[in-house]
């Protein structure tokens, strides 16, 4: 069994759980400790007594630190990609582009850790001066979904470390493989014994000991909409800080004047890779009516061609759904889509393959309406809608016409409405020519609407949230 890291010990927790491949049900990947809310109480104490220590500590130690980190990883993607594959299900090169991810994000922050900048301003009032300067939060919870098992805990982990926070982990219930090898990285990267703690466990009670517990300054959350209200509401009524990165439902808006082959790989790009499990994949596909026909007919093609397989097979494009419920919710929202009236052009059935495994054909449908029920609601899965518009204007307002905004995407070759979308689109990452998912680990992170809350994430925009500004008066 693999155990929790608390205080620099790894300590067994009250009860274990399995970890099982979603390509292979028979397959066993691991038993992974489970504590109960006194132990996550242990790590929350750990990391508050390291915790002024580390907010004191040298930016070059902290830098050296999270290099070290950064570059294990780096050295052993192979592996930790292999872990990522067989216990989410997204393709080998996928979960190895994952890992790399997450080694260049740990050396980005390593160097981050020597950039922490301040202000110093003159004062309206003769003879002071003023300094404005970031200091840590204190104890982080980092609180992560299943869709991306390593990079997003190394975008959460890194910064706060870097920045001179101590950090209480706690994984998705149903990836802690990656979890607890990124843990077994960072325990011999020479941090003192506190500043990081892995807390593996239901998220009702390790994820709401964190989010109770008054030790716990800050909050750093991934996840489904209705987890992070509740997120929200905890850390309000205490007076935490806390930031969210929520669902998507993201638009890819297809003009008469796009190059069709770019678009519709755009379209399969974005909505069926990584088993369409991504908050950025698009899931609206916004086409204009002239070139309708013609582009519903070719991603047909192609979506009946895409090869659905065992996650570590080299042939396989698409892997299998990443357990028995999400594939449950993917159906329904499959059955919802008929019964409102939209077409099925392909897939949406079961797959028999080889190997036991949560197999689901990728569904497109077309003639669909932006206002029906599965064009509002995530589904997550591989399933996207094609829904016809009139006009760039009109695909403009479509693409708006949803609760989220993560991101948005436009294939065109207008530079006009490429402009006029950028600036219009209400997402927080907008691509012309390029899949919504699919971004890069230096530049900011996030969205709007109902898709996120707070400070952004990634880069250096990270520091937004895991440092708390602080401003002095200084009388010479
Ligand atoms: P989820 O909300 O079910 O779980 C996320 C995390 O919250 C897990 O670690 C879980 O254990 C924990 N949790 C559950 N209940 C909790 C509670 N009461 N208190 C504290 N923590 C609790 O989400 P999921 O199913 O793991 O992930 C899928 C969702 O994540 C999708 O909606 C997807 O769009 C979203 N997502 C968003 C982004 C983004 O950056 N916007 C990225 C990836 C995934």
């Amino acid at each position: 069994m693999q155990a929790n890291y608390i205080a620099g010990q790894w300590l067994n927790g009250v009860s274990e759980r399995p970890n099982i491949n979603p390509s292979d049900t028979e397959d066993l990947v691991g038993h992974y400790a489970q504590a109960d809310a006194a132990q996550a109480e242990e790590a929350i104490a750990a990391a508050h007594a390291a915790a002024p220590a580390w907010g004191l500590s040298s930016p070059q130690m902290r830098a050296d630190a999270l290099d070290k980190i950064g570059s294990e990883i780096q050295a052993r993607r192979e592996e930790l990609g292999q872990m990522l594959a067989r216990e989410e299900g997204k393709t080998l090169p996928e979960a190895i582009g994952e890992v790399g991810r997450a080694a260049a994000i740990f050396k980005f922050f390593a160097q981050e850790a020597l950039r922490v900048r301040g202000d110093k301003l003159a004062s309206v009032r003769p003879g002071i001066e003023i300094e404005v300067t970031r200091e840590p939060l204190g104890v982080v919870g980092i609180i992560t979904p299943w869709n991306f098992p390593i990079a997003i805990p190394a975008w959460k982990i890194a910064p706060a470390l870097a920045y001179g926070n101590t950090v209480v982990f706690k994984p998705a219930e149903l990836v802690p493989g990656s979890a607890w090898l990124l843990a077994d990285i960072i325990s011999r990267a020479g941090l003192p014994a506190g500043v990081f703690n892995l807390v593996m466990g239901p998220g009702s009670v390790v994820g709401q000991a964190l989010l109770d517990d008054r030790r716990v300054a800050g909050i750093s959350f991934t996840g489904s909409q209705a987890t992070g209200q509740r997120v929200a509401l905890a850390a309000v009524k205490r007076g935490a800080k806390f930031q969210l990165e929520m669902g998507g439902k993201n638009p890819l808006v297809v003009l008469a004047d796009a190059d069709l082959e770019q678009a519709v790989n755009c379209a399969i790009q974005g909505g069926f890779y990584s088993t369409g499990q991504r908050c950025t994949a698009s899931s609206r596909i916004i086409v204009e009516r002239s070139i309708y026909t013609r582009f519903a007919e070719h991603m047909t093609e192609l979506t009946r061609a895409l090869r659905v397989g065992h996650a570590l097979k080299a042939q396989t494009q698409i892997g299998p759904v990443v357990d028995a419920s999400q594939l449950q919710q993917d159906l329904d929202y499959i059955a919802i889509a008929r019964q409102e009236g939209a077409r099925l052009l392909a897939g949406g059935e079961l797959l028999t393959l080889e190997r036991p495994g949560h197999y689901l054909a990728p569904a497109l449908f077309g003639d669909c309406d932006n206002a029906m029920r599965h064009c509002q609601e995530e589904i997550f899965g591989p399933v996207l809608s094609l829904i016809p518009c009139d006009s760039y204007e009109h695909g403009l307002k479509l693409a708006n016409d949803t609760p989220f905004g993560l991101s948005s995407g436009i294939c065109t070759s207008s530079l006009k409405h490429a402009s006029h979308f950028k600036r219009n689109s209400q997402a927080g990452m907008v691509m012309v020519n390029c899949p919504t998912a699919g971004v890069d680990y230096h530049v900011p992170f996030g969205g709007r609407k109902g898709s996120s809350y707070g400070p952004r994430e990634q880069g250096s925009y990270a520091a937004e949230f895991f440092t708390s500004v602080k401003t002095s008066y200084i009388q010479a």
